[in-house]
């Protein structure tokens, strides 16, 4: 019978039809080791990221006991709590909810920041049966009396060692402060440090333990590659690639939002449709530019790595390291985009001068050296840094004076968004060259050469110019910049066939188990 694994978990009827609304055949590991547990009212501990089914293995038993149990909703209060670090997470989490209890008369509400309050606290008022919050909209709400936190059974702490990244970890205390001692607690975290440790046993009670790392083995199923190009480079070769590539769908990271501003602006002027997210974007703005990804509209995201481990787009082609990340965890997040692709994913990486310290750090965690394309138009191109260029720096001098002012005046001032505590701008930037001093008159891109890229399957040709006609890496090397024009023909990324998520999950998760 279709269903059988499922059932054999013991799902109730209602939820096994929105499992089978949904297309899912069987559970994937974490669903099998945790629903049984969890449905008899156990505490639970789990290892595991997302891409896993990690949210339905929490959010079924979760329906399933609300809708069971004979309590009622109450004004303002919420039977259960999950608290996520980003509004992005909370709101996929809340759609999960939203699909998999569709056969249930449950009631939701989600809280995040970035957005009014009144809609939430209108949300709120008859009472929820799931209540889905970031940490400090949550707290905000609880202080201007619109949550009550006092009557939750059950409550789910998701990517815990991110709320510990990202500083929210005194708020995370305060919520189990003002929660009831009667409940059923679970603690998802992707790592253990020794904080999240301390706080799981301090709040769980004899959990069960599930273990499911789905990082290394997806990292083994994306294609990676290494571009050596310098800083002022960097913005061209991206548009060479995307349009060089097949890239169908991509992720662009960038370390900075004022770089990923920038290179969202590039992709227009070459053609290239992209939207841009990262934390100075309001939550309309990001939820509309992250509908118009997953519908295909722009086939390009570029964002900090505010989106490195929330995003949940099938489809992702390629992922770009436009900048190495200061943490080499926050790589294998970031290529993790595409392992939904399984083995189609591919993840670019360029690296330039003042970021090969970055660069070995990833080596390290990898266990292996990233494949190195040799061959490209902007290879050994050292172009003078522009006006542009040289404000930028001034920008990134200035971000990081402040952060480092902030850092000193106050000790929660962590790393916005999941990046390194200290701030995404605490990274060692680049420092633009003299004017002048570092141009090399004379040296060309290779000539049509053969893109090669080592250990990898070859790239096609390396063409000077772009799509939009545009020469490039011609002249001098300052001129391996083209200029941008606004009438570029729009790229049409490539047909990709859809993927099949559960296999990609099965494949992913099924190793390990
Ligand atoms: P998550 O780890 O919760 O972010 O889930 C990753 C993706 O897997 C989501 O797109 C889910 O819809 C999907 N998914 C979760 N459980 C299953 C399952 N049992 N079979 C197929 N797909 C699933």
């Amino acid at each position: 019978m279709l269903h059988s694994e499922f059932e054999s978990l013991g799902l109730m009827p209602a939820c096994l039809e929105a499992l089978r609304h949904e297309g899912y055949e069987k559970p994937t590991p974490i669903q099998s080791a945790s629903i049984p547990s969890l449905l008899a009212g156990r505490d639970l501990l789990g290892c595991a990221q997302t891409g896993t089914g990690k949210t339905a293995a929490f959010a079924l038993p979760t329906i399933q006991r609300l809708t069971t149990a004979a309590n009622k909703r109450q004004p303002r209060k919420a039977r259960s709590l999950v608290v996520a670090p980003t509004r992005e997470l909370a709101i996929q989490i809340d759609a999960s909810f939203a699909a998999y209890g569709r056969k249930t008369e449950l009631k939701r509400a989600c809280v995040y920041g970035g957005v009014g309050k009144v809609p939430q606290i209108k949300a709120m008022e008859r009472g929820v049966d799931v209540l889905v919050a970031t940490p400090g909209r949550l707290l905000d709400l609880k202080n201007d009396g619109a949550i009550d936190l006092s009557a939750v059974e059950i409550v789910v702490f998701d990517e815990a060692d991110r709320m510990l990244d990202m500083g929210f970890i005194h708020d995370v205390r305060k919520i189990i402060a003002l929660l009831p001692p009667k409940r059923q607690t679970l603690l998802f975290s992707a790592t253990m440090p020794a904080e999240i440790e301390s706080l799981a046993r301090s709040l769980l009670d004899n959990p069960v333990r599930v273990d499911i790392e789905p990082e290394k083995p997806a990292v083994e199923l994306i294609a990676q590659s290494l571009y050596y190009v310098e800083k002022g480079c960097k913005r061209d070769l991206l548009v060479h690639l995307i349009k060089e590539l097949g890239v169908s769908r991509a992720v662009v990271f960038s370390r900075t939002k004022h770089g990923a501003d920038r290179i969202a602006k590039t992709l227009h002027l070459a053609g290239i449709p992209a939207g841009v997210i990262h934390a100075n974007k309001g939550q309309g703005n990001r939820t509309k530019t992250m509908d118009a990804f997953r519908a295909g509209e722009t086939p390009v995201l570029v964002a900090t790595d505010l989106a490195a481990r929330g995003i949940d787009v099938d489809d992702i082609s390629h992922v770009f390291n436009f900048d190495m990340p200061t943490e080499p965890e926050t790589y294998v997040h970031r290529i993790g985009r595409t392992a939904r692709a399984g083995a189609s994913g591919s993840a670019v990486s360029f690296c330039d001068t003042e970021e090969k310290r970055l660069l070995k750090q990833v080596e390290r965690l990898l266990g292996t050296a990233i494949p190195v394309v040799k061959q490209h138009p902007y290879a050994g191109v050292k172009p003078a840094p522009t006006e542009e260029d040289l404000r930028d720096a001034m920008f990134e001098a200035r971000s990081k004076e402040r952060m480092r002012a902030r850092g000193q005046g106050r000790g929660r001032q962590g790393s916005p968004l999941g990046a390194p505590r200290g701030g995404q701008a605490q990274s060692p930037r680049q420092q633009p060259a003299p004017a002048g001093g570092q141009r090399r008159d004379g040296r060309q891109p290779p000539r049509g050469g053969q893109a090669r890229q080592d250990g990898q399957r070859g790239r096609g040709q390396p063409d000077r110019r772009d799509g939009s006609g545009n020469r490039q890496g011609q002249g001098s090397p300052a001129s391996a910049r083209p200029a941008p024009r606004r009438d570029a023909p729009r790229y049409e990324p490539p047909a990709r066939s859809s993927r099949d998520v559960r296999s990609v999950i099965d494949e992913i998760t099924g190793r390990r188990s």
